[in-house]
């Protein structure tokens, strides 16, 4: 039975069309206006009769500057459950559960000259910044798009009509395994080597990110950035009621979009627990320490980080907490979002 004290998070978007991209491809265009920036991502609540539901992100693959309606595009995973339910199940006018969008992956602005690696289903955060960046600057952008046959280019037409719209500004390196096997760190070094004072953007398989971040690091590339797919294996979508404090507690003062709150922050919650609990719209998606989407910084007082994976020890240094995973271990702390 469901608890009527847990609180349910996100709202439900009403699916506006669907386009099949590819043979294990579909976009799902939501029927709503919702604003984002290139290279972030929404979570969507996939029903399950197992499980109930199971919570699975998925970048946007329109873009904020040149498209009305968000997207999103999913490639089947072999024997997953959610792509293949989605890529099954979603019709025009069917309504899904979506968290509002997340990610840090996509550059502030367009200042800098970008270089973008995808690999099959990973175009398409990289599509959204390509084509905003085109839109909204004078930058250039070079595109190494690896897929394993021409079959399964993502957006190979939206490709083609870009480069012939912004001719001089974008180069589209198509990438086929099925005639030139996988990139090797060589092959990916020899594309890159004109670009190396570029801003790097890198998302697909593991393999396929690995060569290309130790091709970038052998050039010299100083500012890469990377996004992993992965699968959430729990549920942010479920706020349990602010545990009453058992014991100690104590007080936070949170800088958010210039705002300031000031709390009480029970021993034994995270901290995204008490600001959602308060009604405040603090940046969180998988609330599992992953996508690092509530990384805040913790200007004074201590914290027991937690397990999460999200921060280098870079960040760690740079006094970086997540908020999802961080408990209060000092009686009064600050923390800014
Ligand atoms: C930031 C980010 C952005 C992403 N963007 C994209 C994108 O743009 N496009 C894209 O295609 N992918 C994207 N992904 C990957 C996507 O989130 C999923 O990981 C991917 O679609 C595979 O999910 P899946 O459920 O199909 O496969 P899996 O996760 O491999 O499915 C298997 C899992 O589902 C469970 N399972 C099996 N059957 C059931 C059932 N009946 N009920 C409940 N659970 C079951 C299994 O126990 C197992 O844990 C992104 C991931 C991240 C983190």
């Amino acid at each position: 039975m469901t608890d009527p004290t847990v609180r349910t998070l996100g709202s439900e978007l009403t699916i506006l069309d669907v386009v099949q991209e590819t043979a294990d491809a579909v976009s799902i265009v939501f029927d709503t206006q919702i604003p984002y920036t290139p290279g972030q991502f929404l979570t969507l609540r996939v029903p399950s009769e197992r499980t109930e539901f199971v919570a699975r992100c998925y970048s946007l693959a329109s873009s904020p500057v040149t498209d009305i309606h968000p997207k999103v595009t999913v490639k089947r995973t072999r024997d997953g459950y959610a792509s293949n339910w989605l890529c099954d199940n979603v019709k025009p006018g069917s309504v899904l559960r979506v968290l509002p969008p997340s990610g840090t992956f996509g550059p502030a602005s367009f200042e800098h000259d970008l270089v973008l690696f995808a690999g099959g289903s990973g175009v398409t955060p990289v599509i959204s910044i390509l084509k905003s960046a085109l839109e909204s600057s004078d930058s250039r952008v070079a595109v190494f798009y690896a897929n394993r046959d021409r079959e399964s280019i993502i957006f190979d037409a939206e490709l083609t009509g870009l480069q012939e719209r912004y001719r001089g500004r974008i180069v589209v390196e198509h990438w086929l395994e099925s005639e030139r096997g996988i990139p090797t760190d060589d092959d990916l070094r020899q594309f890159a080597t004109a670009y190396t004072n570029r801003h790097a953007y890198i998302c697909g398989p593991g393999p396929f990110m690995a060569a290309v971040e130790s091709a970038l690091q052998d050039l010299g590339v100083g500012h890469v950035h990377v996004e992993r797919f992965a699968s959430l294996t729990g549920d942010p979508f479920t706020l349990a009621p602010a545990a009453a404090p058992s014991g100690r507690a104590s007080t936070v003062s949170v800088e958010l979009d210039g705002e300031q709150h000031s709390l009480t922050w029970p021993a034994e919650s995270t901290l995204i627990d008490v600001l959602l609990n308060a009604g405040i719209d603090a940046p969180y998606s998988c609330r599992e320490g992953e996508c690092g989407s509530c990384a805040c910084t913790l200007k004074s007082g201590t914290v027991e980080p937690g397990d999460g994976t999200a921060l280098t020890e870079n960040d760690l240094d740079d006094g970086y907490i997540l908020a999802c995973q961080a408990t209060p271990t000092s009686e009064h702390l600050e923390v800014e979002f």
